[in-house]
């Protein structure tokens, strides 16, 4: 497909403006020459060609309003549009967030509630919107350990994380200066107590567990391993990033976790993306509240305001207060579904990853046979064995069918995984149309391999140089 600037023709315009009826006056002397450029070489089409050129490039964009995308720890559920609508309200759109606070109260009240039924969700004490993304959510939690560490002045270096962790932990962990030591994996997928006795030492500052783990595993152990950790003074930090499995069902505060981060733009169902319009909020037990960013809002009688009186501080992490408009869409969604309504998201979606595991384990071998929570994790390890076909080949493969493959390669401890997320969702008929797929595959992996191998054969691009392509990105269009 030609690029924008090779269909620009010299001359061709979008507008068709009247001649200016007023004297023409060179910009030569008001602003300096080395500023000014003869050319700017924009493209040059009509409007028509502009629209076509943009609605086409919007088609080839694959989302979850197009359709199925399972992608395993991401959480890619339907965003419901009665809660876009709510964030388009004039009253919230036509808001600064830090306007004077006698205009903003309708705001306050929003956010601050919004942190009340988190805490309510969580079992925790306190929440801050302020993290713009699931990995800066984790980067304040550690922010906040470090900082409850030298308020008691104690010295400790190290922080825990399972095998299994999204490697977003480990390098929110380093870049708060500690060190990590893994924490390896039980023959069922959990974490090794034995192991994770040995590590937790008084060193220790904590144990990052994500619950369900990345296998899609609940930790039968939590009890268990919460006592260790705190039994040395250490502190549990849950990733909450997927609590599609947990909401309205179990709470991480009662499981005995004293900080987690949410990603609002998974398990609440607003759109993802980091600094944009993710949300990564972060909740803490009672003694951790201190520490929270500023500024904070606070309630007094029935007035809200901005708050910056917390000596105890780790500051802000944002320049501005969360993503406001995406939190009014989690308010929404929240509302909405009840305390019913969310404990059915976390079963349906359970359901949901039971449904495609079972049906998808006559041909994929399970890294882990057990039932699973919101996503299940398959293994192409057969498929290897028997055609040299890969889980690469695999999801290129799904595209030819319509599908958003699913996540691939990840957690690292299982060889050729496949990762499946159908979430809540999805209807049962999505959910057999996608399996029907992936068994047709698994077929075609044995009876003609070279065709699953050299998927994708129907899309606009074929198959890329995977590391060219994330190393070497070739975006940008220039002169020759
Ligand atoms: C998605 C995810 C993260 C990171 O969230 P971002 O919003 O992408 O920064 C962290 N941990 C887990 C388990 C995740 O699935």
């Amino acid at each position: 497909m030609e690029l924008i600037f090779e269909k620009s023709r010299p001359g061709r315009t979008a507008a068709a403006l009247p001649a200016s009826d007023v004297p023409e006056k060179s910009l030569e002397g008001l602003i300096g020459r080395d500023l000014l450029r003869d050319e700017l070489n924009l493209p040059e089409m009509a409007e028509v060609d502009i629209v076509r050129h943009y609605t086409r490039l919007s088609r080839r964009n694959f989302g979850v309003d197009a359709g199925f995308y399972p992608l395993g720890s991401c959480t890619m559920k339907y965003n419901p549009k009665v809660n876009e609508n709510a964030a388009r309200l004039d009253g919230f759109t036509a808001l600064h967030p830090y306007a004077p606070e006698t205009f903003s109260q309708g705001n306050l009240e929003l956010l601050y509630g919004l942190a009340g039924y988190l805490c309510e969700i969580c079992g925790m004490d306190d929440f801050t919107l302020q993290p713009a993304a699931g990995a800066h959510g984790e980067l304040t939690g550690v922010m906040i350990i470090k900082r409850h560490f030298e308020k008691k002045g104690q010295k400790r270096t190290t922080i825990l994380i399972p095998d299994t962790a999204h490697g977003t932990n480990p390098a929110s962990v380093a870049l708060c200066g500690f060190q990590v030591a893994t924490v390896r994996s039980n023959a069922e997928g959990g974490v090794d107590i034995r192991h994770l006795q040995e590590l937790m030492t008084g060193d220790v500052a904590g144990l990052m567990l994500t619950n369900p783990n990345t296998l899609g595993l609940f930790e039968r152990n939590i009890e268990k391993v919460a006592a260790i950790v705190h039994r040395k003074g250490g502190l549990l930090y849950c990733d909450g990033a997927n609590a599609n499995a947990l909401v309205g069902v179990t709470r991480p505060g009662d499981m005995g976790f004293d900080i987690i981060q949410l990603n609002l733009h998974k398990t609440f169902s607003t759109p993802h993306g980091c600094g944009g319009p993710g949300s990564g909020p972060v909740g803490v037990k009672r003694r951790l509240a201190p520490f929270l960013p500023v500024p904070r809002i606070v309630k007094k009688g029935k007035r809200y305001r901005w708050s910056e009186d917390f000596p105890l501080t780790i500051g802000r992490v944002r320049a501005f207060y969360g993503n406001v408009n995406v939190m009014v869409k989690v308010y929404a969604y929240i509302r909405a579904l009840g305390a019913a309504g969310i404990r059915r998201v976390s079963e349906n979606a359970v359901l949901n990853a039971n449904y495609v595991m079972a049906r998808l384990k006559p041909c994929y071998r399970l890294a882990y046979d057990r039932p699973c929570m919101h996503e299940c994790v398959f293994t192409a390890e057969k498929q290897v064995q028997q055609s040299g076909v890969h889980a690469t080949d695999i999801a290129k493969r799904l595209l030819d069918y319509g599908f958003h493959p699913p996540t691939i390669y990840f957690p690292m401890i299982v060889r050729e995984a496949i990762m499946i997320e159908p979430t809540e969702t999805e209807s049962k008929e999505t959910l057999d149309e996608f399996c029907e797929a992936m068994i047709s595959i698994a077929r075609e992996a044995e009876e003609t391999p070279e065709l699953v191998r050299s998927a994708p054969l129907t899309t606009p691009v074929k198959r890329l140089d995977d590391v060219l392509a994330a190393r070497k990105p070739d975006v940008c269009w220039t002169l020759c």
